[in-house]
């Protein structure tokens, strides 16, 4: 009720539109202001034909009083002439003033950290001969232009509790955010090259710190290849596997298939061209992806079908022993059963993963219904919270089921392995078939 449907399928709120709480009906500012013709505009009446409400709206929205009232309101409402002139005036400067002194900061910290070099020294104090290479350059700047030099006069030296927008805290999160756009600008460099290969060596550092410095060389889309560094990795061990799996892990952050999923859908939804019954699916897959318990799903079968996925290739492959099937077996269902108390690890994971960050049980409506003589007060799931309900249903379900299935076909070879392992055994032991051994 409160957006307006366009044509285009495009969605615009309804700003006009104002709820009264005291009265329980919605009444249209611009008209209650200027005096315009329908309920939505009269003090006394306004308007609460729910029923109707979407056909009464857009006719009061297409209306001619409706369009005059609401021009009227937006010639009175530019700022010349109006009371608050002086008021939006002076906001306006300061607006603008902090955002020069910011420019300011940024082109510091743009210039610092394109040459790799430190930031801050001893102490942070303006004026000090030890204060680092940011406040040092700041001040230089400041030498020659008289805006920043009379902001330094200002408000800089003054401690904590004033702004003045050159601490290092500033100076961190402007560092921060840079880092982070340089790092999506290579990601999409890597997307477009498809190919890429990976550099990874490490050393400690001045604190004995072992890092594990991680860079990617790849071609760009001109032909010029690059290198480019994206991170230090402390205290990962020298040994092949623990790189190996640092990097995997960091290499998962930089995987965002679920999100470029979601922006196809998203695009495929606005897209006029689309034929409606393409929007609509579009539209549904959406939604569910968009639920904390898709992310969740996701989350916790990639990692179930990853180990599946392994233990499969060995139990596949020749010249396997029935011995080893059973102990593949064992050590799945045991790493499965595991995960019965992980659950937060995985809503961890989720979360991070989701736009929506409750489940659907705790943001839907509970619908009550009577109940029947002989039906007993209500079942045990629904006195529980969203989460808990999810843990026991699904999650743990999901858990057991796999693992109750697991256990069934290990018993087979169980059965298999206790009558012929002997066979396997005796070469073994041997060092080669021995018949007679065979005969007792
Ligand atoms: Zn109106």
């Amino acid at each position: 009720m409160f957006e307006r449907k366009m044509l285009n399928r495009e969605k615009r709120p309804r700003k006009w539109l104002i709820y009264s709480p005291s009265t329980g009906k919605v009444f249209c500012g611009p008209c209650l202001l200027f005096g315009g013709g329908t309920n939505f505009g009269k003090q006394d009446v306004g308007f609460n034909d729910w029923k109707n409400a979407s056909i009464r709206l857009e006719s009061h929205e297409n209306s001619c009083e409706h369009k005059t009232c609401v021009l009227v309101l937006q010639r009175r409402s530019d700022s010349d002439g109006r009371i608050d002139h002086e008021l939006v005036a002076q906001y306006q400067e300061e607006l603008t003033y902090w955002r020069e002194v910011l420019k300011r900061v940024v082109a510091t910290v743009k210039s610092l950290a394109s040459r790799g070099l430190s930031f801050r020294g001893h102490e942070e104090k303006l004026g000090s001969l030890h204060n680092g290479n940011y406040l040092m350059t700041l001040e230089l700047i400041a030498e020659f232009d008289p805006f920043l030099s009379k902001h330094i006069a200002q408000y800089g030296g003054k401690g904590k509790g004033c702004t003045n927008y050159l601490s290092s805290t500033i100076c961190d999160e402007f560092i921060e955010l840079m880092a982070n756009k340089v790092l999506t600008q290579i990601k999409d460099e890597i997307k477009i090259s498809k190919y890429y290969s990976i550099i990874v060596d490490s050393t400690p550092d001045i604190s004995h710190i072992d890092q594990l410095t991680l860079v990617i060389r790849y071609v760009k889309a001109d032909g010029t290849p690059v290198e480019r560094f994206l991170k230090f990795i402390a205290n990962v061990g020298h040994k092949s596997q623990d790189m190996a799996d640092a990097i995997t892990k960091t290499f998962e952050i930089l995987k965002e298939s679920f999100s470029e999923i979601h922006d196809a859908l998203i695009a495929i939804e606005s897209n006029p061209a689309q034929k409606h019954s393409t929007v609509c699916e579009a539209k549904g897959i959406r939604l569910k992806l968009e639920r904390l318990e898709t992310a969740f799903m996701t989350v916790f079968w990639s990692f179930i079908l990853v180990h599946m996925n392994k233990t499969n290739k060995k139990l596949q492959s020749v010249d396997i022993d029935i011995c080893t099937v059973v102990q593949l077996y064992d050590s799945i269902i045991h790493l499965i059963s595991t995960e019965r108390g992980n659950f937060d690890k995985y809503e961890q994971q989720a979360l991070e993963l989701s736009l929506v960050k409750e489940y659907e049980k705790d943001t839907k409506r509970i619908r009550k219904r009577k109940l029947t003589a002989d039906e007993s007060a209500e079942d045990i799931t629904s006195s529980l919270s969203g989460r808990e309900t999810f843990r026991v249903t699904v999650y743990l379900g999901i858990i057991d089921q796999i693992v109750v299935e697991l256990v069934k076909r290990r018993k087979a070879y169980n059965n298999f392995c206790n009558k012929f392992s002997f066979l396997c055994n005796l070469t073994k032991e041997t060092g080669g078939f021995r018949p007679k051994v065979l005969q007792n």
